[in-house]
C-alpha cells in the first residue's frame, strides 16, 4: 500500500508512535537552562580521558561548575591548588603531601616541626607516616623542600598542562554546547513543532475518537444490519432450498414431459401420415358430398315439384279476444285418407243464407263448402308449425330456385302476422320472413363448409295504386311514394331492379329485423286516418340471393319474394259513395285488378299458356322472374275464422283454388257450392 493510502487513524498513531520517543526520552542534549547540570556520569563521560588521571579533581569541578564560566577556571584553579595538596599524598606519595603542608605550616605560622638530621629522611612513626624531620635538619629540610618544590614544579606542569587540556575541552564543551545551544534551538523548535503537531495530533485525536465512535455507532448498525442480512440471508437460503427443490421437482417433470413429448411427436407423426391419407380421403369425400348436394339439389328440386310448383296454403287465424264465437260447425278441418295423423289438408265452411228460404218459411239449411289444398292450418298452429312446412320451399332459393311466396285474404285474416309475426318481440310469433332469413343464413354457412359462398341483399317496396315506394327509404325520402320504378337492370338483361329503392347487404337476422323495424315506420308515417294504408297495398319483401363455388367455379343466384298481399276484399257496391268512399274505389279497383291480374298470371302458368300478362300490374311485373319456370311459388290464404266474414273467406278460397296447379285435387265442391 502507499503511504498516502494509509487511513487517517493509522498514520496518526504511526505519527504518535515516531513522536513520542521525541517527548518523552531524555535527550543526550543540555536543555536550556541546563546546560552545565550535567549528571556525575554524563561529566564523567566527557571528561573521561581527564578524569582518570584526575580522580581527585572531582569536589573542584563540581565547584566549578557552579560558577560563572571564566572565574570558575581561576577559582578553580585555586581551590585546587588549596584543596588539591592535603590529596597530593595520594598520588605522590607521604613524602611530597607531608612537604606541602609543610610549606603551607610555615609560611603560616612559622616552623613548629622537630628538626630532623640532615639528608636523613624523617622518621617512620608506627611504619605509618614519615615522621616530621627535626627542626634542626635544614638541610633535610630543604632536601625535602626541594624535593617537593620540585615535585610541585612537576605538578604544576602537569597541572599547567591539565589546565591546558581542560580549556580545550571547556572551548570544545563551550563549542559543543553552542552547537548544542543550537541544536537545543532547533530541537526546540522541533519540539514546538512537535508539540504543535501533538496538539494537532491530539485534535485529531479527538476527531478521530469522535471518528471512532461514530464509526463504532456505524459498526454497531452495521453489524445490526448484518445480523438482518444473515437471518435474511438463512431465508434466503431456505428460499433457495425451497426453490432447488421445485426446481428438481420442475426438472424431474420436464423429462416427463419430454419424454412424453418424443411420444407425442412420435404419435404426430404417425398422425400426420393418417391425416394426409385423411387429406386423401377428404378430398374423395368432398367429390362425393358434392355430387350428393348436387344429387340432393336435384332430388329437392324434384320433389318441391312432384308437391307442385305452386302450392296452396289455407292459414285459419283463431279468434281474437273480444270477437264473437263463431257456431262449432261453422269451420271444419276433416282428417285426410291416413286419419287424424294426418296433416289436415281440407276445410270445410258453413253457410246460411240468409235470403233463402224454405217455402214452409223455416230458415234453409246450411250450405257446405268444402275445399282442398296442399296443407290446411286450423287457428291453433303455431308460427313455427307453419315455417316448418316451407322450410324446404324456402332452401330451393339457395339452390338456385326463384321462390314467391305471397299471403292472400281479407284484411284481418292475418296475413301480415303469417308474414312478419305478432305485435312485440316474442320469438314465438316470428312470422315467416325473419324465420326464412335465420335458415337461409345458417343453411348457407353450413354449405360453405363445402366451399359456397352465400351473399344476401334485401329490399322491400310497397305497391299502393300501382305506384311503387321504398319501404327502406331513410332520412327526407321516409314515408314518400312514388318515386320508384321498376326498370330493366340493364339492356337486355333479365334482371329488375326498383329505382330510387334501398337495396341492403344482410348477414344475420339483426340486420333483418332492422329492415322490418324500419319498413313498419315507414308505413306508419304514410298512415291516415280514413284509410289503414299497409292493408290497401301489397308490400313486397326481396331477398336477392348469390352463392358461388370457387373451387368448381360453380355459381348460383335468386330471389326469394315474401309478398304480403293487400286486403282481397270488395266494397259493397249497395254502398251509396261519398268523396272518400271514392278514394277508397280507386284503391280497390286497383287492388282487385292486380290480385286478379296474379291468379291469372299464376293460371297461365300453371296452364303453361304461351302469353303471361306480367305487364298488367306492377306487383306481376316486379314479380316476373320469380314466377313461371323452375320457380316455386306458395300462397297462403288467410282466413277470418268469425261468421260475419264467410263471404270474403269464401271469395279467397275460391281464388286460392283457381290458382292451385291442375294436376292437383282442386277445389272439392259439395253440391250446391257456385
Ligand atoms: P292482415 O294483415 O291480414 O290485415 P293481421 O295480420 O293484421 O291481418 O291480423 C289481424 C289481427 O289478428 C292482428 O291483431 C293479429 O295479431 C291477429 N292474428 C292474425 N293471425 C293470428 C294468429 N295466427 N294467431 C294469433 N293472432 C293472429
Ligand atoms: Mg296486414
Amino acid at each position: 500500500m502507499e503511504p498516502q493510502q494509509r487511513s487517517p487513524l493509522l498514520e496518526v498513531r504511526g505519527n504518535i508512535e515516531l513522536k513520542k520517543p521525541l517527548i518523552k526520552a531524555p535527550s543526550r542534549l543540555p536543555l536550556p537552562g541546563t546546560r552545565f547540570k550535567r549528571g556525575p556520569d554524563q561529566m564523567e563521560d566527557a571528561l573521561e580521558p581527564e578524569k582518570k588521571r584526575t580522580r581527585g579533581l572531582d569536589t573542584v569541578t563540581k565547584i566549578a561548575t557552579s560558577q560563572s564560566r571564566a572565574p570558575a577556571i581561576t577559582a578553580r584553579t585555586q581551590t585546587q591548588n588549596q584543596i588539591t595538596a592535603p590529596k597530593v599524598p595520594k598520588k605522590t606519595g607521604p613524602r611530597c603531601s607531608t612537604a606541602i603542608a609543610m610549606v603551607l605550616k610555615n609560611q603560616k605560622s612559622g616552623p613548629a616541626v622537630p628538626a630532623q638530621k640532615p639528608g636523613a629522611a624523617p622518621p617512620m612513626v608506627g611504619g605509618r607516616k614519615p615522621t616530621k624531620r627535626p627542626a634542626w635538619d635544614l638541610k633535610g629540610q630543604l632536601c625535602d623542600l626541594n624535593a617537593e618544590l620540585k615535585c610541585c614544579r612537576e605538578r604544576t606542569q602537569t597541572l599547567a598542562q591539565e589546565n591546558q587540556q581542560l580549556q580545550d575541552q571547556l572551548r570544545e564543551a563551550q563549542q559543543q554546547a553552542k552547537a548544542r545551544g543550537a541544536e537545543c534551538r532547533t530541537l526546540e523548535g522541533e519540539l514546538a513543532r512537535v508539540q504543535a503537531q501533538a496538539e494537532q495530533g491530539q485534535q485529531e485525536l479527538g476527531s478521530l475518537r469522535a471518528r471512532v465512535l461514530e464509526l463504532e455507532e456505524q459498526q454497531c448498525t452495521q453489524e445490526g444490519l448484518l445480523r438482518e442480512l444473515q437471518k435474511e440471508q438463512l431465508g434466503l437460503q431456505e428460499e433457495r432450498r425451497g426453490l432447488a427443490a421445485r426446481l428438481e421437482e420442475q426438472e424431474r417433470r420436464l423429462q416427463a414431459s419430454e419424454a412424453a413429448l418424443s411420444g407425442s411427436q412420435a404419435e404426430v407423426a404417425s398422425l400426420r401420415q393418417e391425416a394426409t391419407g385423411q387429406a386423401a380421403l377428404l378430398v374423395e369425400q368432398g367429390e362425393r358430398l358434392h355430387g350428393l348436394e348436387m344429387e340432393r339439389r336435384r332430388l329437392h328440386n324434384q320433389l318441391q315439384e312432384l308437391k307442385g310448383n305452386i302450392r296452396v296454403f289455407c292459414r285459419v287465424r283463431p279468434v281474437l279476444p273480444g270477437e264473437p264465437t263463431p257456431p262449432p260447425s261453422f269451420l271444419l278441418f276433416p282428417s285426410g285418407p291416413g286419419g287424424p295423423a294426418d296433416p289436415p289438408t281440407r276445410l270445410s265452411v258453413s253457410r246460411c243464407d240468409e235470403r233463402r228460404g224454405t217455402l214452409s218459411g223455416a230458415p234453409a239449411p246450411a250450405t257446405r263448402h268444402d275445399f282442398s289444398f296442399d296443407r290446411v292450418f286450423p287457428p291453433g298452429s303455431r308460427q313455427d308449425e307453419v315455417f316448418e312446412e316451407i322450410a324446404m320451399l324456402v332452401q330451393s332459393a339457395l339452390d338456385g330456385y326463384p321462390v314467391c311466396i305471397f299471403a292472400y285474404g281479407q284484411t284481418g285474416s292475418g296475413k301480415t302476422f303469417t308474414m312478419e309475426g305478432g305485435p312485440g318481440r316474442d320469438p314465438q310469433v316470428e312470422g315467416l320472413i325473419p324465420r326464412a332469413l335465420r335458415h337461409l343464413f345458417s343453411v348457407a354457412q353450413e354449405l360453405g363448409g363445402q366451399g359456397w359462398t352465400y351473399s344476401f341483399v334485401a329490399s322491400y317496396v310497397e305497391i299502393y295504386n300501382e305506384t311503387v315506394r321504398d319501404l327502406l327509404a331513410t332520412g327526407p325520402r321516409k314515408g314518400q311514394g312514388g318515386e320508384c320504378e321498376i326498370r330493366r337492370a340493364g339492356p337486355g338483361s333479365e334482371e329488375l331492379t326498383v329505382t330510387n329503392a334501398r337495396y341492403v347487404p344482410v348477414s344475420c337476422e339483426k340486420e333483418v329485423e332492422a329492415l322490418l323495424h324500419l319498413a313498419h315506420q315507414n308505413r306508419a308515417v304514410a298512415r291516415t286516418s280514413q284509410n289503414e294504408r299497409s292493408s290497401r297495398s301489397h308490400s313486397v319483401f326481396q331477398l336477392q340471393i348469390s352463392g358461388e363455388h370457387t373451387g368448381r367455379g360453380l355459381q348460383c343466384g335468386a330471389s326469394l319474394n315474401l309478398v304480403d298481399l293487400a286486403g282481397s276484399e270488395r266494397l259493397d257496391p249497395s254502398l251509396a259513395l261519398g268523396p272518400g268512399e271514392r278514394d277508397r274505389l280507386r284503391e280497390t279497383q286497383a287492388i282487385n285488378s292486380s290480385l286478379s291480374t296474379l291468379g291469372l298470371v299464376i293460371m297461365a302458368l300453371s296452364n303453361k299458356e304461351s302469353h303471361i300478362p306480367y305487364r298488367n300490374s306492377k306487383l306481376t311485373y316486379l314479380l316476373q322472374n320469380s314466377l313461371g319456370g323452375s320457380a316455386k311459388m306458395l300462397m297462403f290464404v288467410n282466413i277470418s275464422p268469425l261468421e260475419e266474414n264467410v263471404s270474403e273467406s269464401l271469395n279467397s278460397l275460391r281464388f286460392a283454388s283457381k290458382v292451385q296447379l291442375p294436376p292437383g285435387p282442386g277445389p272439392v265442391r259439395t253440391p250446391g257450392c257456385l
